[in-house]
């Protein structure tokens, strides 16, 4: 079975965009407890890393480090886990809320640019990124980057993600690395 509510919510993002074939390099930033990486092997992941503040079960077939995605040398590591250029590049971290809106808004849009920094050094040619941002207007700076560097910048919110809640998911795909050089 699935470790999470949440493997629901990239299982459905899948079947829409069909972001997951098999033989490629995926990394899962925000990972525990394991749904997203368990749905990325199951889906024919040659090679799945992740990372997660909390230590999480050892899911088969994917390499996941406890640690602070914030840490400088993070990168560095999930890339030689990698071996390789990503084929797609998912962020579904969420920091502990304080409910105070507006500073957890832009607590995970901080969350949310520096996974697409990190996918914009890592991703090969025609890769994906996916990331949990939330209704509300900051995620507009990230967008113009998005749009420069991907073929195509979508939003979704899977049937999964609770209606009241006012996440969502921006889904970048067909990366095209020329386009990119000025953010790597
Ligand atoms: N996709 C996961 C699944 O299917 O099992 C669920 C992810 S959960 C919604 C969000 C996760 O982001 C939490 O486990 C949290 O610890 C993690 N997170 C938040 N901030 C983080 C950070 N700075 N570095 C690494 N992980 C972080």
């Amino acid at each position: 079975g699935w470790r999470s509510r949440a493997a629901f919510k990239l299982i459905e993002l899948d079947d829409r965009f069909r972001l997951i074939r098999p033989g490629m390099r995926v990394v899962d930033l925000g990972a525990a407890p394991g749904g997203w990486s368990q749905v990325a092997v199951k889906r024919g992941a040659a090679r799945v890393v992740g990372v997660d503040l909390l230590p999480i079960e050892p899911v088969r077939g994917a390499e996941l480090l406890q640690g602070d995605f914030n840490d400088p040398d993070l990168p560095d590591r999930l890339r030689e886990l990698l071996g390789g250029p990503a084929d797609l590049v998912l962020s579904d971290m969420a920091p502990n809320t304080t409910g105070h809106a507006a500073t957890d808004h832009l607590r995970i849009i901080g969350l949310a640019e520096l996974a697409l920094h990190f996918a914009m050094q890592v991703l090969g040619e025609g890769g994906g990124f996916v990331a949990k941002v939330f209704q509300g207007g900051s995620e507009k700076q990230m967008l113009q980057p998005m749009k420069e560097a991907f073929g195509t910048v979508r939003h979704a919110k899977p049937p999964a993600s609770r209606k009241d809640s006012s996440e969502l998911y921006v889904v970048a795909t067909g990366f095209r690395p020329d386009r990119a050089e000025s953010f790597r």
